[in-house]
């Protein structure tokens, strides 16, 4: 089902992302995760996909597993600096011959030790390339959703750079994105109010980061440039060693930051789990009555 569709017709959307685990352990384990986390009937999952074309198989195999055997709607993740166009074009129809009806079209992280990385001859340099290459060879098969970023691009010089450049996607043929990680609502809501001034109209669902070990937090979010608000510090670094006390005090606090974003009325919360369930379940359970209505009939 087309996630660009379903928002049209202004259903609230709730979904989960996971990574493509590299032990048969860790698939075991996701798959635990994602039979949990279909209870909650979710709009749509997603998996990522390696910056460097390293998860392609795993990411296909999960995608796969997903859609054909749990028989939920997936929106596979692909990025295309690593990648030749043939090769792009390739994975996109493994996918429509699949049944997969959503993509997520990235450009990945250029590799840190190589700031003059670029993708392979006729490949493409950044994700709006990756959107035009599937409207100009797939048309509306797939609905395209991409990236955003309400505290901006670390790439970004300033906002109106990222919106610059987050509008280009979206004239190319995005129908949404989802956000960075973000931990203080007002970056949301100031970077959709820049978005509705600069006349782009797509919804941009919020993505939601619980926290359940705050070192790695930490690190996540000093490399994709997420403020963590200083109150949330306070609280956090004297338990940090304690994960039981971390994960109480990220889903309360995930609780009130899902509550308010609710009330001022985004498309959907998208949740990044890292495969596990426990925590994003507990949230739900606290807001599914400030949810508004899910039904894809409706
Ligand atoms: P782009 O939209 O291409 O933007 C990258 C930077 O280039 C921005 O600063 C932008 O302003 C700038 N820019 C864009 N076009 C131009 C231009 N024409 N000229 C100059 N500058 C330009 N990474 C993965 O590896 N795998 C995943 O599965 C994955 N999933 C993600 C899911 C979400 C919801 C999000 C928010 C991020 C995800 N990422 C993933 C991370 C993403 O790949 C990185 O943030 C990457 O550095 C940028 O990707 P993008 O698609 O936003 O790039």
């Amino acid at each position: 089902m087309k996630i660009g569709e379903i928002l049209k017709r202004g259903v609230f959307s709730v979904s989960f992302e996971f990574f493509p685990p590299k032990t048969e352990e860790g698939e075991r384990q996701l798959f635990e995760t994602i039979t949990d986390l279909k209870k909650l009937k979710p709009t749509f999952v997603s998996v990522t996909y390696g910056a460097g074309g390293s998860t392609r198989d795993r990411t296909r195999r999960v995608v796969k597993r997903i859609h054909e055997d749990v028989g939920l709607n997936v929106m596979a993740h692909l990025t295309c600096i690593a990648h030749g166009r043939e090769d792009l074009i390739e994975i996109l129809r493994d996918y429509d011959k699949m049944g997969i009806d959503n993509i997520l079209a990235l450009r990945g992280d250029v590799p840190r030790d190589r700031p003059d990385f670029r993708p392979p001859e006729g490949g493409c340099r950044y994700a709006v390339e990756l959107v035009r290459l599937i409207r100009e060879n797939f048309g509306d098969r797939f609905s395209v959703g991409v990236a955003s970023y309400p505290e901006g691009h670390p790439e970004s010089p300033n906002m109106e750079w990222e919106i610059r450049f987050f509008k280009e996607k979206v004239m190319a043929g995005a129908d949404f994105s989802i956000t960075q990680m973000f931990f203080d609502n007002s970056y949301y809501y100031e970077f959709v109010d820049l978005c509705q001034k600069s006349g782009i109209e797509v919804p941009v669902i919020p993505g939601i980061m619980p926290i359940t070990n705050f070192r790695q937090i930490k690190k996540f979010a000093s490399l994709c440039g997420a403020t963590i608000p200083q109150s949330l510090i306070e609280k956090m670094e004297p338990v940090e060693d304690r994960p039981e006390e971390v994960e109480k005090i990220g889903v309360e606090f995930a609780i009130k930051q899902c509550e308010d974003l609710i009330s001022n009325g985004v498309p959907g919360l998208h949740f990044y789990t890292l495969n596990r369930s426990r925590a994003t379940l507990r949230i739900y359970e606290a807001i599914k009555d400030l949810v508004p209505v899910r039904d894809l009939s409706a």
